[in-house]
């Protein structure tokens, strides 16, 4: 099966992504995570994406739409995938419609106060990917992630100025897909303000009952 999280920076896609990845064996395929990657590789495209990353504007559609494609070529993704901040544009949502169309839209709706709260107290593991906040997820030990061990670090688009352009960006850019999607009808909304636990309680079973399958707990 074939998910698409959707929604504003922050809404929470890579999180319910991480669970859902876990829980039903998909691979997790993080379009954000892919540019990160190349800019700690230092490779051509991360060199050439890096400015635009840490200002908070969004990556052409063409370099995006290659990355993304190839990483859906590879074999774990044959079989379904959950797929997270892609598309973000009408083009990239067209290109996805066209080479492997998304069975659902999960969209994870929250208010822009709960995007600037998550954002600015955010903190991530370089080395699993996981996030946390330091309020509302802390880790155990202060500023170390507690699967790797690792220190934890501030994502170079988590400032104020980026969050603002990265709000703005989805509004105009990305929300429109709210449409594209709903004319589809693959788009699904849930609330994405509570708390991880509590969203991810609801998404579990609203996704079971799309995939057809039964939960043991
Ligand atoms: P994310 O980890 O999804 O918040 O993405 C981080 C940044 O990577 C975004 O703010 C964009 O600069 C870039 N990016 C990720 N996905 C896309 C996409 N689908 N289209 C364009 N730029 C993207």
């Amino acid at each position: 099966m074939r998910f698409v999280f959707f929604g504003a920076p922050g809404a929470g896609k890579g999180t319910m992504a991480a669970e859902a990845s876990k829980e039903f064996g998909l691979p997790h395929i993080s379009s954000g995570e892919l540019f990160r990657a190349a800019i700690r590789e230092c490779s051509p495209l991360g060199l050439q994406v890096k400015e635009l990353i840490g200002r908070g504007s969004l990556v052409p559609d063409d370099l995006t739409i290659k990355i993304v494609h190839e990483r859906l070529a590879s074999p774990d993704a044959a079989n379904g995938w959950l797929l997270d901040g892609f598309p973000r544009t009408i083009p990239q949502a067209r290109s996805l419609s066209e080479i492997d169309p998304e069975d659902y839209v999960i969209d994870l709706e929250v208010s822009d106060e709960k995007v600037i709260e998550r954002l600015s107290g955010r903190r991530m593991c370089g080395k699993c990917g996981r996030s946390y906040h330091v309020t509302l997820k802390p880790p155990k030990v202060a500023n170390i992630c507690d699967y790797c061990g690792v220190p934890l670090y501030i994502r170079e688009d988590d400032n104020v100025e980026s969050i603002r352009r990265r709000i703005e960006t989805y509004r105009v850019q990305t929300a429109p897909l709210v449409d594209f999607y709903r004319s589809r009808a693959t788009l699904v909304p849930i609330d994405g303000e509570g708390d991880a636990t509590s969203v991810w309680h609801e998404l579990r079973i609203l996704m079971a009952r799309l995939m057809g399958l039964q939960l043991v707990d």
